[in-house]
């Protein structure tokens, strides 16, 4: 068959069974690779769409497509998902009991599988090598590729035996599949899996959809709280770097009346397995976990991932926050930040036996933090970390959001780059530094740094100025910071034309500086998104599977801003295929007609939006204390002051204290409910008192009586108008 014929099935495939209108750009080129039946190397992010750049060419290429997969739990998620596609699949690992397993190989044998999913060491077992070799395959694909590799952070002994697999199936080609970015893990997969001619297919790490916000950590629990107040009904993930703050933090947000559970390597297996069921059946919202929570966990709508401390490196944090918006929606990753938790971090890397790593874990943090106190556009720190440059500032991190003040810096970068110049490019930051600054030290006098044209040329700026002029030339990629080198600043290409510029606009320092901006649209709250959800769920319960496997957030969405209103305009949501809308359509149909606007009303979008909760940026929200947004939390749950005193085991009056705190911060509180009649007559009162009413005589004449707080409650939300107003 012709490329061009082979491909055109392949476009057929994506529209129609999968209901994709469109190939990503990578996906294209690699699926056209497998059908030409080259060997193929695939790095890709997380959520960038690995799986169909083997399931597609699978389903066209003769024979049956055999993907080794590491992870039992996702091996049946795939195949649930691609059989509700109509692709006959299956998988074959040791949760199968021996008569299915009997079953799935009869079915392999007499050709009636599109792709099978296996363990490694069953894969390599005798008999089931023999078993394939008289049948014929589609191609070998081979997830989560970095396991192969001694260099990787999760090598796999079983998996090291693949690279057999060139010799016993010349004629089939491998696809090697990972999302590790890291060159020299790259390379090992090549030689291990014996395929040093695949065509390479690397995309680009960027993952738009996600903003990374940073803040200053000050109460952690609070910030938590408020934080998923944002993404109310959500679900996401918090990863903290020990078991006791998982355990703290889990029970801390269930009194809280959050669905959260704890997950780490402590936990009985069983346990871990159900937590981690329950979070894919969105059974729990908040998983609390340390890093040993994620590998494996496929579900697509985590909408933020949280770091309650900080990363050891730029690696872990890079991939666990990649955890969020695998469906391409956006979705939020927080770091709290703190200079206390990175001296525990250094002290625990002190305890590192081998120097050798001590200084790559040293390397690593400082990197972590560079990131964390990054005054440019965090996507091109991270980026740039991994090698990759980014044109133009994302525009989706809170540094975009609301860039810091900025100043022509041109001068002190131009003193600096002369300086690491005079230094022989062999020294780090700090000691740069202690040049440009005239330090009196003797290791400066030893070496004869004192005699340098740049020594003392920078006296006038602090150690911490320029810390973070330097932060800065690196993260424009002006310095690089050479790791096998005791971190020593070296001068790029870019760096070097610096000598011609005029200007270089750089950010001063200004830390804790709580930022605002729009936080991005909630799904929740619109009935029709809800409505469509709880159906999806219903229905998938029904099946026995997540309810992300049988329909995506993103194809939710759609309809319920398009709205369609025949199969036909249904078949064409994005992810929409034949089978589905054969076994799932008319449900879906019957939620859509209820809502279909009627002449003359606003388009589902703009209903879809209006719909939504309105919600404070939660930059002008102050900082609360735990209880305060214990109260904040119940209160949203519908309780009243009351109920909420009782559940807290405080008294009412305390509970409305806490109401006029978090009306000061800026919490929308409906107080005219909470004080009742009183409330108009206060406000009424006030607006005819003038400018300095007396408030005991205001109180004395209320027709209606009202307690102290109550009254207080009343003035604090007229005040918190007032500023409002004159904000605007
Ligand atoms: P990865 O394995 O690389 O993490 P997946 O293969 O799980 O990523 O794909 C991530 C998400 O992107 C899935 O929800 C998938 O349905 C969606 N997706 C993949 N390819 C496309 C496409 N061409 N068009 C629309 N959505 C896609
Ligand atoms: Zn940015």
């Amino acid at each position: 068959m012709s490329k061009q014929t082979l491909m055109n099935q392949a476009h057929d495939i994506l529209n129609n069974v999968f209901g994709y209108e469109r190939f990503r750009p990578v996906q294209e080129d690699v699926v056209a690779a497998m059908l030409e039946g080259h060997d193929a190397f695939v790095l890709m992010p997380t959520g960038g769409g690995k799986s169909l750049c083997y399931q597609i060419p699978s389903i066209v290429r003769k024979g049956t497509g055999i993907v080794v997969s590491p992870l039992i739990s996702l091996m049946k998620d795939q195949v649930d998902a691609l059989t509700r596609c109509g692709v006959s699949a299956a998988y074959y690992n040791s949760s199968l009991k021996a008569e299915e397993a009997k079953l799935v190989l009869e079915r392999l044998k007499n050709g009636q599988l599109d792709m099978l999913y296996v363990a490694p060491e069953r894969l390599l077992s005798q008999t089931f090598i023999k078993t394939i070799q008289s049948i014929p395959l589609a191609l070998f694909a081979i997830d989560e590729a970095h396991c192969v590799s001694q260099w990787g952070h999760d090598f796999r002994p079983e998996y090291e035996k693949l690279g057999s697999l060139r010799e016993m199936f010349p004629e089939v080609p491998i696809l090697a599949l990972t999302a590790t970015a890291d060159e020299h893990t790259r390379q090992d997969i090549l030689q291990c899996l014996n395929i040093p001619d695949a065509r390479r297919f690397i995309s680009s790490f960027d993952r738009p959809n996600i903003r990374y916000l940073v803040a200053e950590k000050k109460k952690p629990m609070a910030q938590l709280l408020q934080f998923l107040d944002d993404w109310q009904g959500e679900s996401g993930i918090i990863y903290c770097l020990s078991r006791k703050r998982v355990e703290e933090v889990a029970v801390h947000l269930q009194r809280h009346g959050i669905r959260a559970a704890a997950y780490h390597a402590g936990m009985p297996g069983r346990r871990r397995d159900k937590v981690q069921e329950d979070f894919l059946h969105d059974r729990i919202r908040v998983i609390v976990a340390t890093i040993a929570f994620g590998m494996g966990v496929d579900k697509p709508n985590v909408r933020f991932v949280v770091h309650h401390d900080v990363p050891k490196s730029i690696e872990s944090y890079y991939q666990e926050t990649g955890r969020a918006g695998r469906d391409g929606m956006e979705s939020e990753a927080l770091l709290l930040y703190s200079s206390g938790d990175v001296n525990l971090v250094r002290r625990l890397i002190d305890n590192v036996e081998s120097k050798e790593q001590r200084r790559i874990e040293i390397h690593k943090l400082n990197s972590m933090i560079g990131f964390a106190e990054a005054l440019t556009c965090r996507r091109k720190v991270l980026l740039g970390y991994f090698g990759e440059h980014l044109e133009e500032p994302c525009g989706n991190c809170d540094i975009c959001l609301d860039p810091p003040e900025t100043f022509n810096a041109i001068e002190q970068a131009r003193l600096a780059l002369a300086c690491v110049k005079e230094l022989e490019e062999r020294y780090s930051k700090g000691y740069v530094i202690d040049v440009l600054r005239g330090a009196n030290t003797a290791r400066i006098r030893e070496r004869g740094h004192d005699k340098l044209d740049t020594y003392g040329k920078g006296a006038d700026m602090s150690a911490n100025e320029w810390t973070v002029v330097l932060r800065q030339l690196v993260h424009h990629g002006y310095l690089t910071q050479d790791i096998s080198q005791h971190s020593a600043l070296k001068i790029t290409d870019a760096g070097k034309k610096l000598a011609r510029r005029k200007t270089l606009m750089l950010a001063r320092f200004e830390p804790g500086v709580r930022r605002g901006f729009k936080r991005p649209p909630r799904r929740h709250g619109d009935p029709v998104f809800d409505e469509l959800s709880k159906l999806r769920g219903e229905m998938a319960r029904a099946e026995g599977v997540a309810p992300h496997v049988l329909m995506g957030d993103a194809s939710l969405v759609e309809m319920s801003e398009k709205l369609p209103r025949t199969l036909e305009e249904l078949a064409a949501i994005d992810g929409m295929g034949r089978h589905k809308l054969d076994q799932y359509g008319e449900s879906f149909l019957k939620v859509l007609q209820k809502h279909a606007p009627r002449a003359g009303e606003e388009s589902g979008k703009a209903r879809a939006e209006a719909a939504r909760p309105a919600r404070k940026p939660v930059a002008i929200r102050a900082e609360i204390s735990d209880a305060q947004a214990f109260t904040w939390s119940l209160y949203k749950e519908g309780l009243s002051p009351a109920e909420i005193a009782a559940r807290q085991g405080v008294n009412e009056a305390t509970v409305l204290k806490h109401f006029i705190a978090l009306v000061k911060a800026g919490y929308e509180v409906d107080v005219q409910s909470l004080i009742g009649e009183a409330f108009d007559e206060i406000i009424e009162a006030m607006d005819a008192a003038g400018d300095y009413p007396s408030l005991s005589e205001i109180k004395r004449d209320l027709v209606n009586p009202v307690s102290n707080e109550g009254f207080r409650l009343a003035l604090a939300w007229r005040e918190a108008r007032m500023a409002e107003a004159a904000a605007a």
